[in-house]
Protein backbone atom coordinates (compact mmCIF):
# COMPACT_ATOMS: atom_id res chain seq x y z
CA UNK A 1 0.00 0.00 0.00
CA UNK A 2 0.97 3.22 -0.20
CA UNK A 3 2.68 5.98 1.48
CA UNK A 4 -0.25 7.92 2.66
CA UNK A 5 -1.63 4.43 4.30
CA UNK A 6 1.29 4.56 7.03
CA UNK A 7 -0.86 5.68 9.61
CA UNK A 8 -3.16 2.92 9.27
CA UNK A 9 -0.96 -0.29 9.58
CA UNK A 10 -3.22 -3.59 8.57
CA UNK A 11 -3.95 -4.54 12.09
CA UNK A 12 -6.40 -1.61 13.35
CA UNK A 13 -10.02 -3.30 13.67
CA UNK A 14 -12.89 -2.62 10.99
CA UNK A 15 -14.31 0.58 13.38
CA UNK A 16 -10.93 1.98 13.73
CA UNK A 17 -10.40 1.96 9.48
CA UNK A 18 -13.44 3.35 8.84
CA UNK A 19 -12.72 6.24 10.86
CA UNK A 20 -9.07 6.64 10.28
CA UNK A 21 -8.18 4.75 7.23
CA UNK A 22 -6.95 6.91 4.12
CA UNK A 23 -7.00 10.20 5.65
CA UNK A 24 -4.34 12.53 3.62
CA UNK A 25 -3.58 15.89 5.76
CA UNK A 26 -2.86 18.77 3.91
CA UNK A 27 0.03 21.49 5.22
CA UNK A 28 -3.19 23.13 6.98
CA UNK A 29 -3.30 20.30 9.59
CA UNK A 30 -7.37 19.90 9.30
CA UNK A 31 -9.03 17.37 11.62
CA UNK A 32 -11.67 16.29 9.55
CA UNK A 33 -10.97 15.19 5.73
CA UNK A 34 -10.52 18.30 3.39
CA UNK A 35 -12.73 18.34 0.55
CA UNK A 36 -11.16 19.60 -2.81
CA UNK A 37 -13.34 20.95 -5.25
CA UNK A 38 -11.54 21.85 -7.99
CA UNK A 39 -11.20 20.94 -11.61
CA UNK A 40 -7.47 20.90 -12.14
CA UNK A 41 -4.44 20.72 -10.28
CA UNK A 42 -0.94 23.17 -11.26
CA UNK A 43 2.14 22.33 -11.84
CA UNK A 44 5.02 24.52 -10.72
CA UNK A 45 6.57 24.09 -13.91
CA UNK A 46 6.53 23.05 -17.62
CA UNK A 47 8.80 20.09 -17.11
CA UNK A 48 6.57 19.34 -14.11
CA UNK A 49 3.61 19.09 -16.27
CA UNK A 50 5.54 17.11 -18.90
CA UNK A 51 6.80 14.48 -16.17
CA UNK A 52 3.13 13.85 -14.76
CA UNK A 53 1.31 13.90 -18.26
CA UNK A 54 3.88 11.12 -19.18
CA UNK A 55 3.36 9.22 -15.93
CA UNK A 56 6.86 9.91 -14.61
CA UNK A 57 6.20 11.67 -11.63
CA UNK A 58 2.93 11.02 -9.67
CA UNK A 59 0.71 13.64 -8.35
CA UNK A 60 -2.77 15.08 -9.64
CA UNK A 61 -3.71 16.39 -12.95
CA UNK A 62 -7.11 17.00 -13.82
CA UNK A 63 -10.23 15.47 -11.49
CA UNK A 64 -11.61 12.78 -14.14
CA UNK A 65 -8.33 11.30 -13.04
CA UNK A 66 -7.71 11.47 -9.50
CA UNK A 67 -9.33 13.88 -6.79
CA UNK A 68 -7.49 14.03 -3.30
CA UNK A 69 -10.97 13.62 -1.57
CA UNK A 70 -11.94 10.64 -3.90
CA UNK A 71 -8.97 9.23 -3.22
CA UNK A 72 -9.24 9.50 0.68
CA UNK A 73 -12.85 7.63 0.09
CA UNK A 74 -11.66 5.18 -2.11
CA UNK A 75 -8.78 4.16 0.38
CA UNK A 76 -11.37 4.13 3.01
CA UNK A 77 -13.61 1.93 1.62
CA UNK A 78 -10.92 -0.16 -0.20
CA UNK A 79 -9.67 -0.90 3.87
CA UNK A 80 -12.87 -1.51 4.87
CA UNK A 81 -13.62 -4.51 2.11
CA UNK A 82 -9.88 -5.53 2.46
CA UNK A 83 -9.15 -5.22 -1.06
CA UNK A 84 -5.89 -3.76 -3.08
CA UNK A 85 -7.65 -1.16 -4.93
CA UNK A 86 -11.06 1.05 -5.46
CA UNK A 87 -11.87 3.44 -7.49
CA UNK A 88 -15.45 5.80 -7.09
CA UNK A 89 -18.01 6.02 -9.31
CA UNK A 90 -20.62 8.61 -10.19
CA UNK A 91 -23.38 6.32 -9.37
CA UNK A 92 -23.91 2.47 -8.41
CA UNK A 93 -24.88 2.26 -12.05
CA UNK A 94 -21.99 3.37 -13.39
CA UNK A 95 -19.58 0.97 -11.48
CA UNK A 96 -21.34 -1.90 -13.45
CA UNK A 97 -20.69 -0.71 -16.29
CA UNK A 98 -16.48 0.48 -15.97
CA UNK A 99 -16.68 -3.24 -14.69
CA UNK A 100 -18.25 -4.23 -17.90
CA UNK A 101 -16.46 -2.17 -20.06
CA UNK A 102 -13.24 -2.56 -18.52
CA UNK A 103 -13.49 -6.30 -17.99
CA UNK A 104 -15.24 -7.80 -21.37
CA UNK A 105 -15.25 -7.75 -24.83
CA UNK A 106 -17.09 -8.76 -27.71
CA UNK A 107 -18.60 -12.22 -27.42
CA UNK A 108 -18.21 -12.52 -24.12
CA UNK A 109 -20.80 -14.20 -21.89
CA UNK A 110 -22.36 -13.37 -18.31
CA UNK A 111 -24.39 -15.86 -15.72
CA UNK A 112 -26.30 -13.49 -13.59
CA UNK A 113 -29.12 -13.70 -10.93
CA UNK A 114 -32.69 -13.11 -11.54
CA UNK A 115 -34.05 -10.07 -9.58
CA UNK A 116 -30.66 -8.17 -10.01
CA UNK A 117 -31.69 -4.38 -9.24
CA UNK A 118 -33.97 -3.79 -12.44
CA UNK A 119 -31.38 -0.81 -13.58
CA UNK A 120 -28.28 -3.81 -13.81
CA UNK A 121 -30.12 -6.06 -16.10
CA UNK A 122 -31.69 -3.11 -18.23
CA UNK A 123 -27.55 -2.30 -18.45
CA UNK A 124 -27.30 -6.17 -19.42
CA UNK A 125 -30.18 -6.75 -21.70
CA UNK A 126 -30.57 -3.74 -23.57
CA UNK A 127 -27.35 -2.27 -23.83
CA UNK A 128 -24.12 -4.61 -23.69
CA UNK A 129 -26.25 -7.33 -25.89
CA UNK A 130 -25.73 -4.80 -28.57
CA UNK A 131 -21.91 -5.03 -28.16
CA UNK A 132 -22.30 -8.69 -28.24
CA UNK A 133 -22.29 -9.36 -24.57
CA UNK A 134 -24.41 -12.14 -23.81
CA UNK A 135 -25.85 -12.60 -20.29
CA UNK A 136 -27.77 -15.88 -18.98
CA UNK A 137 -29.80 -15.81 -16.04
CA UNK A 138 -30.28 -18.59 -13.26
CA UNK A 139 -31.62 -18.83 -9.75
CA UNK A 140 -29.46 -16.98 -7.30
CA UNK A 141 -28.96 -19.82 -4.69
CA UNK A 142 -28.87 -22.92 -6.92
CA UNK A 143 -25.38 -23.84 -7.18
CA UNK A 144 -25.97 -26.41 -10.20
CA UNK A 145 -27.67 -24.24 -12.28
CA UNK A 146 -24.75 -21.74 -12.03
CA UNK A 147 -22.20 -24.63 -12.76
CA UNK A 148 -24.52 -25.49 -16.02
CA UNK A 149 -25.00 -21.84 -17.48
CA UNK A 150 -21.41 -21.25 -17.15
CA UNK A 151 -20.15 -21.47 -21.27
CA UNK A 152 -16.35 -23.11 -20.77
CA UNK A 153 -13.85 -20.06 -22.80
CA UNK A 154 -17.13 -17.76 -23.03
CA UNK A 155 -18.26 -16.77 -19.65
CA UNK A 156 -15.63 -14.20 -18.27
CA UNK A 157 -17.96 -13.25 -15.05
CA UNK A 158 -20.61 -14.64 -12.64
CA UNK A 159 -22.84 -11.21 -10.98
CA UNK A 160 -24.91 -11.38 -8.05
CA UNK A 161 -26.29 -9.36 -5.15
CA UNK A 162 -26.61 -10.93 -1.96
CA UNK A 163 -29.50 -10.44 -0.20
CA UNK A 164 -31.65 -9.81 -3.22
CA UNK A 165 -33.86 -7.35 -3.64
CA UNK A 166 -36.56 -7.87 -2.83
CA UNK A 167 -36.79 -11.14 -1.63
CA UNK A 168 -33.38 -11.15 0.54
CA UNK A 169 -32.15 -14.62 -0.56
CA UNK A 170 -28.70 -15.48 0.24
CA UNK A 171 -25.91 -16.42 -2.20
CA UNK A 172 -23.37 -19.07 -1.32
CA UNK A 173 -20.21 -16.74 -2.29
CA UNK A 174 -17.34 -18.77 -1.18
CA UNK A 175 -19.29 -22.02 -3.56
CA UNK A 176 -19.72 -19.13 -6.36
CA UNK A 177 -16.08 -18.19 -6.30
CA UNK A 178 -15.36 -21.58 -6.74
CA UNK A 179 -16.96 -22.33 -10.00
CA UNK A 180 -15.97 -18.89 -10.97
CA UNK A 181 -12.25 -19.87 -10.35
CA UNK A 182 -12.94 -23.31 -11.98
CA UNK A 183 -14.17 -21.83 -15.13
CA UNK A 184 -11.55 -18.75 -15.39
CA UNK A 185 -14.48 -16.52 -14.55
CA UNK A 186 -14.53 -13.41 -12.25
CA UNK A 187 -16.99 -13.15 -9.38
CA UNK A 188 -18.52 -10.02 -8.82
CA UNK A 189 -20.25 -9.14 -5.69
CA UNK A 190 -22.69 -6.48 -5.21
CA UNK A 191 -22.41 -5.74 -1.64
CA UNK A 192 -24.95 -2.90 -1.46
CA UNK A 193 -27.58 -4.44 0.83
CA UNK A 194 -24.48 -6.21 3.71
CA UNK A 195 -21.90 -3.23 3.08
CA UNK A 196 -18.20 -4.32 4.17
CA UNK A 197 -19.80 -3.76 8.11
CA UNK A 198 -22.08 -6.87 7.27
CA UNK A 199 -19.98 -9.00 4.93
CA UNK A 200 -16.54 -8.84 2.95
CA UNK A 201 -17.45 -10.94 -0.31
CA UNK A 202 -13.49 -10.55 -0.99
CA UNK A 203 -12.64 -12.47 1.79
CA UNK A 204 -14.64 -14.78 0.82
CA UNK A 205 -12.83 -15.53 -2.76
CA UNK A 206 -14.99 -12.57 -4.91
CA UNK A 207 -12.93 -10.91 -7.32
CA UNK A 208 -14.59 -7.57 -7.55
CA UNK A 209 -16.97 -5.62 -4.77
CA UNK A 210 -19.12 -3.00 -6.90
CA UNK A 211 -21.46 -0.63 -4.52
CA UNK A 212 -23.98 1.84 -4.79
CA UNK A 213 -22.56 4.12 -2.64
CA UNK A 214 -26.01 5.88 -2.89
CA UNK A 215 -27.49 3.84 -0.07
CA UNK A 216 -25.97 2.68 3.26
CA UNK A 217 -22.31 4.10 2.66
CA UNK A 218 -24.17 7.27 2.39
CA UNK A 219 -26.50 5.94 4.57
CA UNK A 220 -28.60 9.97 4.66
CA UNK A 221 -30.16 9.85 1.42
CA UNK A 222 -28.03 13.08 0.11
CA UNK A 223 -25.77 12.01 -2.64
CA UNK A 224 -25.68 9.56 -6.08
CA UNK A 225 -22.01 7.79 -6.41
CA UNK A 226 -20.67 4.26 -6.90
CA UNK A 227 -17.39 1.98 -6.30
CA UNK A 228 -15.28 -0.88 -7.60
CA UNK A 229 -13.43 -2.77 -4.80
CA UNK A 230 -10.80 -5.86 -5.67
CA UNK A 231 -7.03 -5.98 -6.56
CA UNK A 232 -4.45 -3.73 -8.43
CA UNK A 233 -4.39 -5.16 -11.41
CA UNK A 234 -8.31 -5.48 -12.27
CA UNK A 235 -9.12 -2.17 -10.33
CA UNK A 236 -6.20 -0.56 -10.11
CA UNK A 237 -5.41 -0.46 -13.62
CA UNK A 238 -8.17 -2.02 -16.09
CA UNK A 239 -11.20 -0.13 -14.16
CA UNK A 240 -9.16 2.95 -13.44
CA UNK A 241 -8.45 3.11 -17.54
CA UNK A 242 -11.98 2.87 -18.57
CA UNK A 243 -12.79 5.08 -16.22
CA UNK A 244 -10.96 8.27 -16.52
CA UNK A 245 -11.25 7.63 -20.36
CA UNK A 246 -15.14 7.56 -20.14
CA UNK A 247 -15.53 9.82 -17.44
CA UNK A 248 -18.26 8.63 -15.31
CA UNK A 249 -15.92 10.00 -12.21
CA UNK A 250 -17.41 10.48 -8.48
CA UNK A 251 -17.25 14.34 -7.40
CA UNK A 252 -15.38 15.72 -5.06
CA UNK A 253 -18.68 16.34 -2.84
CA UNK A 254 -19.75 13.38 -3.28
CA UNK A 255 -16.85 11.81 -1.91
CA UNK A 256 -16.58 13.88 0.86
CA UNK A 257 -20.48 12.96 2.10
CA UNK A 258 -19.69 9.55 1.76
CA UNK A 259 -16.06 9.64 3.79
CA UNK A 260 -18.26 10.73 6.58
CA UNK A 261 -20.41 8.13 5.85
CA UNK A 262 -18.31 5.60 6.23
CA UNK A 263 -17.15 6.77 9.87
CA UNK A 264 -20.86 5.75 11.15
CA UNK A 265 -21.32 2.95 9.02
CA UNK A 266 -21.28 0.38 11.52
CA UNK A 267 -22.97 1.88 14.05
CA UNK A 268 -26.02 2.55 11.53
CA UNK A 269 -25.74 -1.00 10.40
CA UNK A 270 -26.17 -2.32 14.22
CA UNK A 271 -28.96 -0.31 14.29
CA UNK A 272 -30.57 -0.92 11.20
CA UNK A 273 -30.20 -4.79 11.62
CA UNK A 274 -31.61 -4.55 15.54
CA UNK A 275 -35.06 -2.73 14.16
CA UNK A 276 -35.67 -4.85 11.00
CA UNK A 277 -35.46 -7.97 13.16
CA UNK A 278 -37.85 -6.36 15.62
CA UNK A 279 -40.23 -5.86 12.82
CA UNK A 280 -39.41 -8.87 10.98
CA UNK A 281 -40.35 -11.17 14.13
CA UNK A 282 -43.77 -8.76 14.78
CA UNK A 283 -44.75 -8.63 10.91
CA UNK A 284 -44.89 -13.09 11.27
CA UNK A 285 -47.60 -12.99 13.73
CA UNK A 286 -49.45 -10.47 12.29
CA UNK A 287 -52.89 -12.14 10.53
CA UNK A 288 -53.09 -10.70 6.78
CA UNK A 289 -49.27 -11.18 6.88
CA UNK A 290 -48.99 -14.19 4.27
CA UNK A 291 -45.28 -14.44 3.87
CA UNK A 292 -41.97 -12.85 6.09
CA UNK A 293 -38.33 -12.41 3.78
CA UNK A 294 -36.15 -11.47 6.41
CA UNK A 295 -32.36 -13.89 6.23
CA UNK A 296 -32.63 -13.41 10.37
CA UNK A 297 -35.86 -15.50 10.52
CA UNK A 298 -35.09 -19.39 11.39
CA UNK A 299 -38.06 -19.50 8.72
CA UNK A 300 -35.72 -18.16 6.03
CA UNK A 301 -34.59 -20.47 3.59
CA UNK A 302 -31.13 -19.27 3.75
CA UNK A 303 -30.77 -18.81 7.50
CA UNK A 304 -27.81 -20.66 8.34
CA UNK A 305 -26.10 -19.43 5.47
CA UNK A 306 -26.71 -15.98 6.15
CA UNK A 307 -25.68 -16.49 9.92
CA UNK A 308 -22.34 -17.53 8.36
CA UNK A 309 -21.49 -15.41 6.08
CA UNK A 310 -22.80 -12.33 7.64
CA UNK A 311 -22.21 -10.73 10.33
CA UNK A 312 -26.00 -9.71 10.72
CA UNK A 313 -29.12 -9.92 8.92
CA UNK A 314 -29.61 -6.46 7.34
CA UNK A 315 -31.87 -3.63 6.94
CA UNK A 316 -34.46 -4.11 4.09
CA UNK A 317 -37.68 -6.76 5.19
CA UNK A 318 -40.01 -7.29 2.86
CA UNK A 319 -43.58 -9.33 2.96
CA UNK A 320 -46.48 -11.00 1.44
CA UNK A 321 -50.37 -9.14 1.65
CA UNK A 322 -52.91 -11.74 1.13
CA UNK A 323 -55.02 -9.00 -0.78
CA UNK A 324 -52.34 -8.69 -3.59
CA UNK A 325 -51.65 -5.15 -4.87
CA UNK A 326 -55.08 -3.51 -3.70
CA UNK A 327 -53.78 -4.67 -0.26
CA UNK A 328 -50.32 -3.54 -0.86
CA UNK A 329 -51.59 -0.26 -2.15
CA UNK A 330 -53.72 0.05 0.32
CA UNK A 331 -51.41 -0.74 3.24
CA UNK A 332 -48.61 1.37 2.08
CA UNK A 333 -50.71 4.87 1.57
CA UNK A 334 -52.03 4.26 5.30
CA UNK A 335 -48.35 4.75 6.49
CA UNK A 336 -47.62 8.22 8.36
CA UNK A 337 -43.90 7.41 8.68
CA UNK A 338 -42.39 5.18 5.96
CA UNK A 339 -41.42 7.30 2.80
CA UNK A 340 -42.84 6.45 -0.45
CA UNK A 341 -39.98 6.60 -2.21
CA UNK A 342 -37.62 4.50 -4.26
CA UNK A 343 -33.73 5.24 -2.10
CA UNK A 344 -32.79 2.53 0.88
CA UNK A 345 -30.12 2.53 2.85
CA UNK A 346 -31.34 6.05 4.35
CA UNK A 347 -32.05 7.30 8.20
CA UNK A 348 -35.46 7.61 7.09
CA UNK A 349 -37.18 4.33 6.81
CA UNK A 350 -39.01 3.88 3.50
CA UNK A 351 -41.26 1.48 1.51
CA UNK A 352 -41.83 0.81 -2.13
CA UNK A 353 -44.05 -1.74 -4.11
CA UNK A 354 -41.22 -3.49 -5.96
CA UNK A 355 -44.11 -5.46 -8.31
CA UNK A 356 -45.40 -1.78 -10.16
CA UNK A 357 -41.72 0.31 -9.39
CA UNK A 358 -38.44 -0.98 -8.69
CA UNK A 359 -39.42 -4.44 -11.02
CA UNK A 360 -42.16 -3.01 -13.04
CA UNK A 361 -40.11 -3.01 -15.87
CA UNK A 362 -39.68 -6.35 -15.81
CA UNK A 363 -42.03 -8.95 -17.90
CA UNK A 364 -45.06 -10.42 -15.97
CA UNK A 365 -43.12 -13.68 -16.83
CA UNK A 366 -39.48 -12.40 -15.45
CA UNK A 367 -41.39 -10.76 -12.54
CA UNK A 368 -42.95 -14.01 -11.75
CA UNK A 369 -39.81 -16.03 -12.21
CA UNK A 370 -38.31 -13.24 -9.52
CA UNK A 371 -40.77 -14.20 -7.14
CA UNK A 372 -41.99 -11.07 -6.83
CA UNK A 373 -45.99 -11.28 -6.35
CA UNK A 374 -48.39 -8.21 -6.21
CA UNK A 375 -49.08 -8.40 -3.26
CA UNK A 376 -45.13 -7.67 -2.05
CA UNK A 377 -44.08 -4.69 0.17
CA UNK A 378 -40.37 -4.14 0.60
CA UNK A 379 -39.10 -1.63 3.65
CA UNK A 380 -35.67 -0.45 4.11
CA UNK A 381 -35.84 0.38 7.92
CA UNK A 382 -34.44 3.23 8.96
CA UNK A 383 -33.31 4.38 12.83
CA UNK A 384 -36.80 6.21 13.90
CA UNK A 385 -37.73 4.54 17.15
CA UNK A 386 -38.77 1.02 16.19
CA UNK A 387 -41.97 1.28 18.46
CA UNK A 388 -42.87 4.25 16.23
CA UNK A 389 -42.08 2.33 13.00
CA UNK A 390 -44.09 -0.69 14.19
CA UNK A 391 -47.49 1.56 15.28
CA UNK A 392 -46.88 2.54 11.56
CA UNK A 393 -47.52 -0.87 10.36
CA UNK A 394 -50.07 -1.57 12.55
CA UNK A 395 -51.90 1.44 11.10
CA UNK A 396 -51.44 0.27 7.47
CA UNK A 397 -52.59 -3.39 8.11
CA UNK A 398 -55.08 -1.91 10.00
CA UNK A 399 -56.85 -0.39 7.35
CA UNK A 400 -56.27 -3.22 4.51
C1 LIG B 1 -29.36 1.37 -6.15
C2 LIG B 1 -28.65 0.14 -6.54
C3 LIG B 1 -27.77 0.13 -7.64
C4 LIG B 1 -27.55 1.33 -8.52
O1 LIG B 1 -26.96 2.38 -7.84
P1 LIG B 1 -27.16 3.93 -8.22
O2 LIG B 1 -26.30 4.62 -7.26
O3 LIG B 1 -28.61 4.22 -8.10
O4 LIG B 1 -26.72 4.08 -9.65
C5 LIG B 1 -27.10 -1.04 -7.92
N1 LIG B 1 -27.30 -2.16 -7.17
C6 LIG B 1 -28.15 -2.18 -6.13
C7 LIG B 1 -28.32 -3.45 -5.36
C8 LIG B 1 -28.85 -1.04 -5.77
O5 LIG B 1 -29.70 -1.08 -4.74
Amino acid sequence: MSESDNNTPGSLHPDTLAVRAGQERSAQMEHSEALYPTSSFVFRDAAEAAARFAGESPGNIYSRFTNPTVRMFEKRLAALEGGEACVGTASGMSAVLATCMALLGQGDHIVAAHGLFGTTTQLFDNHLSRFGIEVDYVHVTDLAAWRKAVRPGRTRMLFLETPTNPLTEVADIASLAQIAAESEALLVVDNCFCTPALQQPLALGADLVIHSATKYLDGQGRCVGGAIVGNQALVGEQVYGFLRSAGPSMSPFNAWVFLKGLETLSLRMQAHCRAAMTLAQWLVQQPGVEKVHYPGLESHPQHALAARQQRDFGGIVSFELAGGKAAAWRMIDSLALFSITANLGDTKSTVTHPATTTHGRLSEQARQEAGIVPGMVRLSVGLEDVRDLQDDLARGLAAV
